[in-house]
């Protein structure tokens, strides 16, 4: 069984008194049952403070947002995966659908970011997801192959077994609508089909696939008990501590 994982995507929030504040409550509320693997993704500003926070308390790791391809260079702005494995970083999340949409980026893009990630010994989240009109036109198989196939393209076995992905369906991100866990596994299992044409049905099993969109400590058990969805990737409800650790402990809850 692939084990559980969930991530806070903190986006562009959470000043660094704020996630220092975020974290002693967390980490207190999550306690020292068992639970599922944990990553918290500030924004570049507050992972040093995040790291040190994180240093010694185990199964809570650390990812970025987002960087870039190269590992050095003329890219004003940019930050790269040795300056994030320099702060103890293990987990980026490539691709995003606010990525996609609001900074242009392309499946060849991911691709190479997810390239560079790899190469540094970061884990990537990989996302990929459709959008309303496509689910509405019937399009999400051909989406998601697409995303997966270009996003993915030229990575060997060994590279594929080291990332995540994340199914985020654009309509159900910030919005309040998740998806079903029918339509989630529905999705989950079609991008399982798709990495087992890319490698082998051995290699596509040891990858956990993560869903995302308006994930709550209320759908949390339904959705993780679908036999496809390996995590969650949350947005707005892990901005609260107390919600975030009901989440983090929900996902390895057996359902009655
Ligand atoms: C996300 O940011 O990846 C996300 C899923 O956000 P939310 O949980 O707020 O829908």
């Amino acid at each position: 069984m692939r084990k559980k994982i969930i991530a806070a995507n903190w986006k562009m929030n959470m000043t660094i008194a704020e996630a220092a504040s975020f974290l002693e409550d967390f980490l207190l509320e999550l306690g020292g049952e068992d639970h599922a693997d944990v990553v918290i993704v500030p924004s570049f500003i507050a992972i040093p403070k995040v790291s040190e926070l994180l240093n010694s308390v185990p199964g809570v790791k650390l990812g970025a947002q987002n960087m870039h391809w190269e590992s050095s260079g003329a890219f004003t702005g940019e930050v790269s995966a040795p300056m994030l494995r320099e702060l103890f970083v293990r987990y980026v999340v490539l691709g995003h659908s606010e990525r996609r949409q609001y900074f242009g980026e392309t499946d060849e893009i991911v691709n190479r970011k997810t390239k560079a990630a790899l190469a540094a010994s970061l884990t990537p989240i990989v996302c990929v997801g459709e959008t309303l009109a496509q689910r509405e036109s019937g399009q999400v198989e051909m989406v998601l192959e697409q995303q997966l196939r270009g996003s993915l393209a030229d990575l060997n076995k060994a590279q594929l077994e080291d990332l995540v992905l994340a199914y985020e369906p654009v309509w159900a991100i910030g919005t309040g609508h998740t998806a079903t866990p029918a339509q989630a596994q529905e999705a989950h299992a079609f991008i399982l089909s798709v990495l087992t044409k890319l490698s082998s049905a051995a290699t596509a099993n040891k990858i956990r696939i993560q869903y995302g969109g308006s994930v709550k400590p209320g759908n949390t058990a339904e959705l993780m008990a679908q036999p496809d969805i390996d995590g969650a990737l949350v947005g707005g409800a892990s901005l609260e501590a107390r919600a975030f650790a009901e989440i983090v402990r929900n996902a390895v809850k057996q359902l009655p």
